[in-house]
C-alpha cells in the first residue's frame, strides 16, 4: 500500500496529503464507491453538504472513522449565522460523527448577504470551540476574502480549497496561503480529465512510464498542495492512490507549470461572481 504523506495544519491537525473527492457521486452510488476507495487505502474523503452525499459517506466510513480524515462544506444557502449552525448540526448525524475533521465554507458569495462572509467564519469558529470540527477553512477565496478574514477576526482559515491544475495555476491565492500558513487544497486536480491529452504531459507520463493522471497528481503533490482526485473507476482510484514511488524533475515541474492559461484556464466558475443559493 502506498504511504501517503502527511501535512500540519494550522492549529496542529494533520491532513494526508492525498484524499478521495465525492463531487458527482451519486447518492446511489456513493457507498460502494467510498468503500472501494477505503479498501484501496485512501484514509482522507472529501464532501461537502452541496454533494447531497454526506449520508451514504458517513455509512461507508463509521466502521474506520477514527482512521479517516473526513472533511465537509457549508452549502451556499446556510451563510447566516444560526442557518449555518443548523446545517452543521444535520452535517455531523448524516456523516455519523460528533467530530468532522475540516469544515469549510463553500463559497465566498461576496455578492450575496450583503457581503457577509465574515459572520459565517466567526460561526464556523464556535464549531471548533466546541470541540465538533478539529479543523476549519474556506474554499474558492480570494486574497481580499482572505485578507478581510484575516483584518476583522485575526483567525485565519487552515486551508483554502481552490481550483488549480496545469491549466490554471492560481498562483497569487496559492502564494499567499504560503506565506500565512494556509494549506492549499486543489480541487479538480486534474481539470476533470481535461489535462490528461495535453502533449507536455503525455511526454513526461511516457518519459517517467506513468500514468497522465499520476503524473498531474504528483506534480500537485511535488508543489505542496493536498489533492484528492474523483473517480468512479476503481483501476482510476487505484492509479490516482500510487503517486509516492515517482519523482518528477525540475524540468518536467517547470513544464506542467507552464501550461497554466491565466484565468482562461478555469474550468469552474470565478468566486467573485459566482453567486448560487440553492432557492
Ligand atoms: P477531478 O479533476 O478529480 O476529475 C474527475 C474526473 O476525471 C472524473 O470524470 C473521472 O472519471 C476522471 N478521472 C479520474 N481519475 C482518472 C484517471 N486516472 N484517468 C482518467 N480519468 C480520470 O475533478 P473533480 O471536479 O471531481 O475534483 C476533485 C474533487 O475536488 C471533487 O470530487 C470534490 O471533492 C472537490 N471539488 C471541490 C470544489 C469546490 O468548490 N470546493 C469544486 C470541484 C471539486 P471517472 O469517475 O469516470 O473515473
Amino acid at each position: 500500500m502506498s504511504h501517503v504523506p502527511d501535512l500540519t495544519l494550522a492549529g496542529g491537525s494533520t491532513i494526508p496529503q492525498l484524499g478521495f473527492g465525492t463531487y458527482q457521486i451519486e447518492p446511489a452510488d456513493a457507498v460502494q464507491t467510498v468503500t472501494t476507495a477505503l479498501e484501496i487505502g485512501y484514509r482522507h474523503i472529501d464532501t461537502a453538504q452541496m454533494y447531497e452525499n454526506e449520508a451514504e459517506v458517513g455509512e461507508a466510513v463509521e466502521h474506520l472513522r477514527s482512521e479517516v480524515f473526513l472533511t465537509s462544506k457549508l452549502n451556499n444557502g446556510f451563510h447566516r449565522p444560526d442557518d449555518a449552525r443548523r446545517a452543521f448540526d444535520e452535517t455531523l448525524r448524516k456523516l455519523r460523527t460528533d467530530r468532522v475533521d475540516l469544515f469549510l465554507i463553500h463559497w465566498p458569495l461576496p455578492t450575496e448577504y450583503d457581503g457577509d462572509y465574515v459572520s459565517t467564519w466567526r460561526t464556523l469558529g464556535e464549531f471548533v470551540a466546541d470541540g465538533r470540527a478539529t479543523a476549519i477553512g474556506v474554499s474558492n477565496f480570494q486574497v481580499a476574502h482572505l485578507q478581510r478574514l484575516a483584518e476583522e477576526t485575526g483567525l485565519l482559515p487552515a486551508v483554502n480549497q481552490i481550483e488549480v491544475h496545469p491549466y490554471f495555476g492560481n498562483e497569487e491565492v496559492r502564494a499567499y496561503g504560503r506565506e500565512h500558513g494556509i494549506v492549499t487544497e486543489a480541487w479538480s486536480p486534474i481539470a476533470q480529465g481535461a489535462v490528461l491529452d495535453d502533449p507536455a504531459v503525455l511526454q513526461i507520463a511516457s518519459d517517467v512510464e506513468r500514468t497522465p493522471a499520476q503524473v498531474v497528481l504528483r506534480w500537485h503533490v511535488q508543489r505542496g498542495d493536498v489533492v484528492f482526485p474523483k473517480s468512479s473507476t476503481p483501476s482510476r482510484m487505484q492509479e490516482n492512490f500510487d503517486l509516492f514511488d515517482v519523482e518528477l524533475d525540475d524540468a518536467q515541474m517547470q513544464a506542467l507549470t507552464a501550461l497554466d492559461r491565466g484565468p482562461s484556464g478555469r474550468i469552474g466558475p470565478d468566486p467573485d461572481t459566482f453567486d448560487y443559493v440553492p432557492g
